[in-house]
């Protein structure tokens, strides 16, 4: 039977408890963990958020009462005793921060009694993940998961506490907002009022930032709820939060000072990491060049190097062909690699195909300064010393080369090297390599949309130096755009904003949209950037990022309390869920799902 709270308070959490109240008495309340009866005397170990401890039941304590009750106990119950914390009669457990204490129970009452859960509750779970899911509030008790949650919380504070230090006003931006076309695919909402317009959810309170800075806020920040209807990857949910923020006055230094001094707190505080400042900066062309990613991971070297220049004339009609089709040659140096058996390097061979390599060519330096390589007959013996001497090759060493378009070959290359630090431990989980990557592209051209779309936003501004290249060579535009990366996961990004309406509506053009799209789309924005727009510039974290790395988490849905599965949806509430024909009636909706196969006639 479930007993009331009437008159009893809870002193503290079961962990808080230690040597120093020693003779108290206490009452504490949690669930039970396990249960053990030894005839006569029952040990309980008893379980909050804060941790676990372990209380003692003997009748001559606790009286017949709670003794029956304390014999019925089984893990789950949700219980509350009072009694006498003791040092431990037993061993002490050291795998416990209350492991030289218990309490002796004088009285019990259970709160609730549990069913058996579908899964033990505990530490590096073994279930599987849709079970937990499923039963997410029962996940959610495990310790690990409660740590990630808690240090979430704590993160959450921080950051807030340090951007209102910072002088950064919290304001709340709508989440049923305007549909824009750019960037990924908006969630709709349909409207009930207004019977075939929809609302969209916000992909980023990007344009309504942008607004408070035309409003003289200054500073902004939120912690802003964001959604996108994207495919979903191991660190992608379709909806996530992020730190947001926007200030005005400001160009890239400024904002990049104040979220290094940001990190530096966050980092300091929840993991004991000094982030070394200032944190050290790649333009995006150099990141490209020597790690051929635009987030490269900084725990490790390995750097690309462009041996186009070396092969040139060769013989070798892999890197010829490639470079006459206006690609490059490129390689990497797996130092001390030169022994790895044929197998493996076969399997990285298919690995780089995976990212759009036709092939992959290698050079093994032997011990004794011989060759083992996959094009030898290619080439002349000098020719393969030059290339050797370009990669740094010493004896005992293993080259890879990629020949391709330039995005192929940085694509390839930069994702065997971190297949090759994966596969030589080289990432360590606790080491944390920051970076900013800075002048990014404006624009990049989309094959499949035929036109240049904004690398970052359509609200990014371009180079001052680089504007007259935006009609005649719109690719080499750079941007002020900047990412910040933590060990080769993109943490963050922002941009300065363009705060020219002529610049905003050249921009708009170059993006292919006709002066009347802009205004339908952008309008309210472009009409606000004709009353005093200050200079703004902003950037906005994945919080959930941020905090899977604090914790070492290998997804983010441990640090997500309800997040959604590979399909985006809720296994706990299954959602989405189909919903009456009222409500669709009401919203002027009728629903025509698509054929299955074997359906069509
Ligand atoms: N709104 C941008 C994004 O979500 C971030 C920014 O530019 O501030 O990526």
């Amino acid at each position: 039977m479930a007993e009331s709270m009437k008159g009893l308070k809870r002193s503290c959490r079961c962990a808080e408890v230690t040597e120093a109240n020693v003779g108290q008495e206490l009452t504490l309340m949690g669930w039970v963990q396990k249960s053990r009866n030894k005839g006569g005397i029952i040990f309980t170990d008893l379980r909050d958020r804060s941790g676990l401890i372990q209380l003692i039941f003997e009748e001559n304590d606790c009286g017949a009462e709670s003794f029956a009750k304390a014999e019925k106990l089984r893990s789950e119950f949700a219980v509350a005793v009072t009694g006498v914390v003791e040092k431990r009669s037993g061993a002490a457990n050291p795998n416990l921060a209350t492991g030289t204490i218990e309490v002796r129970a004088k009285a019990l009452r259970i709160l609730s009694e549990s069913e058996v859960p579908p899964f033990p509750i505990e530490e590096n779970s073994r279930t599987r993940e849709e079970l937990r899911l499923q039963y997410r509030y029962l996940d959610l008790r495990r310790p690990d998961l409660q740590r990630n949650i808690m240090t979430r919380s704590r993160v959450a504070t921080m950051v807030r506490q340090f951007l209102s230090d910072e002088g950064f006003l919290e304001i709340e931006t709508p989440t049923l907002i305007k549909s824009t076309p750019e960037g990924a695919r908006d969630y709709l909402v349909p409207s009930r009022v207004h019977p075939g317009s929809f609302y969209a959810l916000p992909q980023s309170p990007q344009l309504l930032k942008q607004l408070l800075m035309c409003s003289g806020f200054d500073r902004y920040f939120q912690l802003a709820r964001c959604y996108r209807d994207e495919d979903l990857r191991a660190d992608r949910q379709p909806e996530f939060t992020q730190i947001d923020m926007e200030l005005s006055f400001v160009d890239v230094d400024d904002v990049l000072d104040v979220n290094e001094r940001l990190l530096k707190k966050i980092f300091k505080e929840i993991c004991n990491f000094d982030v070394p400042l200032p944190i050290q900066r790649l333009t995006w062309r150099e990141a490209m060049d020597r790690f051929g990613s635009d987030k490269p991971d900084m725990r490790f070297g390995m750097e690309l190097k462009n041996v186009s220049d070396v092969v040139k004339g060769c013989a070798f009609a892999v890197f010829a062909g490639a470079l006459e089709q206006g690609g490059s040659v490129r390689g990497i140096n797996a130092a001390g690699q030169a022994g790895m058996p044929r197998k493996k390097i076969d399997a990285l061979v298919e690995y780089a195909k995976g990212f759009g390599a036709k092939g992959l060519a290698y050079l093994a330096i032997l011990p004794d300064g011989s060759y083992k390589c996959s094009f030898g007959k290619f080439m002349s013996q000098d020719e393969l010393t030059a290339l050797v001497e370009a990669m740094a090759g010493k004896p005992g060493d293993l080259l890879f080369f990629a020949a391709d378009k330039d995005k192929v070959v940085f694509d390839v290359l930069g994702n065997l090297r971190l297949e090759l630090a994966r596969q030589l431990d080289l990432l360590k989980k606790d080491e944390f390599k920051f970076l900013w990557v800075t002048e990014f592209p404006l624009l990049e051209y989309s094959e499949v949309e035929g036109r240049y779309v904004a690398m970052h936003h359509p609200f990014t501004m371009p180079m001052e130096e680089d504007l007259p290249l935006i009609d005649t060579d719109p690719g080499a535009v750079r941007a002020k755009a900047y990412d910040i990366v933590l060990n080769g996961t993109e943490l963050g990004g922002g941009s300065v904003r363009i705060h020219q309406a002529d610049v905003q509506e050249k921009m708009l053009e170059v993006l292919g949209f006709t002066k009347e799209r802009a205004k339908e789309q952008f309008g309210f924005l472009l009409e606000a950037f004709q009353y005093g727009v200050p200079p703004h510039a902003g950037l906005a974290y994945g919080l959930d990022r941020i905090v899977m790395l604090m914790v070492g988490a290998d997804s983010i849905r441990d640090v997500i309390a309800f997040p959604k599965v590979k399909d985006a949806s809720c296994m706990l509430m299954e959602a989405p869920s189909q919903v009456e024909k009222k409500q669709l009636d009401e919203l002027g909706i009728a629903i025509v799902l698509p054929e299955k196969d074997g359906e069509r006639e």
